[in-house]
């Protein structure tokens, strides 16, 4: 007999669930890490994409593969009811940074932490095959509990790590179908995730005169020189206060040292705090101009993630979330980042996003990435507790 959404939960007995279904729920992330997924490896994500597809046909879910040619496949599978009231979108990603045989250097275990706590440790057990690992568990229990009463609709894309390019469309679409987003990226700290920077990329590119250092020095423009000139100009765009930071992340440029270099590039990341400073920014780019007058000077990007607004409803959910954590006896902290995720696509719709429900742990693309396990049953329990609670906003 199904209980009512606005019974009172017992999050306790969803704790005392999820601390059964730990050693499955490890089990799983395991094989997920074990079967490695680096973004560009189609083959190789689609096969850990398989996995997840197994898992949700086995736990009933309506499973459909929104095939991609160049990028893994986007898992879309449903639960519970099919109804629009209150339904959630679980979003994560399969994909990871790490290299095919990384798992030879970084071996998927369990094995104690800095502090002698346990963890699971492997490439992409943090950033975020814990955390998907999570939401299954999470729909098993409600589904075993009767409390699924409401549509969740789990989507796992494979190009996440790389910006998205191919499973954005179907992530906004799907989202404007839904009442509120729940990212299963990991934690910030102990913290769910309120707010994101917004993200732009943009190339730098330089043209000079090459010339013979030695024999034609004054006939030459160098593109070097000229670029670190850029460099100089871009970087003192940065306004920590604003929370605005612009890095020359990657450059280069001519062909050997007793050439002056015709050629050179840079490539620039830059992390926005509020809205109007993307076209701020943008304007900034196409504004500039080279100083020696015989070089030519592009600058193409655009600001591709959008900033995750902390919004009234996303509060509210955060502040429900953390009032179930306090009945199962842990602090839920508040944070922003300037990280990105998907969860910037759904919130810039508008659409109440809460980020970070995934996995507590250390080292996303680092070699000590790693998830703490004790953390793992009860913010599955949370999950549940939220994926079984009335919207707080309508
Ligand atoms: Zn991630």
């Amino acid at each position: 007999m199904p209980i009512a959404a606005d019974s009172a939960l017992p999050m306790r007995a969803l704790l005392a669930g999820a601390r059964q279904k730990q050693p499955a729920l490890l089990d799983f992330v395991r094989q997920l890490v074990r079967a490695e997924s680096p973004s560009g490896d189609k083959a190789a994500v689609d096969a850990c994409a398989a996995l997840a597809a197994a898992r949700a046909s086995a736990l009933g879910g309506r499973v459909k593969l929104h095939p991609r040619k160049e990028f893994g496949d986007l898992l879309e599978a449903r639960f519970g009811p099919k109804s629009k009231a209150g339904r959630t979108l679980l979003l994560g990603h399969l994909d990871t940074v790490w290299p095919l045989g990384t798992l030879k250097t970084m071996p998927c275990r369990i094995g104690p932490g800095p502090s002698g706590e346990l963890r699971l440790w492997g490439p992409g057990a943090l950033d975020m095959k814990a955390g998907v690992a999570m939401a299954f568990t999470a729909i098993e229990m409600l589904t075993e509990a009767h409390l699924l009463n409401r549509e969740i609709v789990l989507v796992l894309t494979g190009d996440e790590e790389i910006g998205s390019p191919v499973s954005r469309p179907a992530i906004e679409r799907l989202a404007a179908e839904c009442a509120q987003v729940f990212v299963l990226e990991p934690a910030q700290g102990l913290a769910y995730k309120t707010a994101r920077k917004g993200v732009g990329n943009w190339r730098i590119g330089v043209t000079g005169l090459a010339a013979h250092a030695g024999v034609d020095f004054a006939k030459g423009a160098n593109a070097i020189l000229e670029l670190a000139r850029v460099i100089e100009k871009v970087s003192g765009w940065s306004d920590l206060e604003r929370g605005l930071t612009v890095s020359v992340g990657v450059a280069g440029g001519g062909s050997r040292s007793n050439v002056i270099p015709a050629q050179a590039w840079a490539e620039v990341d830059v992390r926005i705090a509020r809205k109007a400073d993307g076209p701020r920014i943008a304007r900034k780019f196409a504004a500039l101009k080279p100083q020696d007058k015989r070089c030519t000077l592009t600058a193409t990007g655009a600001i591709n993630r959008p900033l995750m607004e902390r919004t009234r409803s996303t509060v509210r959910l955060h502040l429900q979330a953390k009032a179930l954590a306090a009945e199962l006896g842990f602090p839920l902290p508040e944070a922003s980042t300037g990280g990105a995720s998907d969860g910037n696509f759904t919130s810039a719709l508008g659409i109440p996003t809460l980020d970070g429900m995934g996995a507590v742990g250390e080292g996303a693309h680092a070699v000590n990435e790693s998830v703490a396990i004790e953390h793992l049953a009860p913010r599955t329990a949370l999950l549940a507790g939220l994926l079984a609670r009335p919207v707080p906003y309508n």
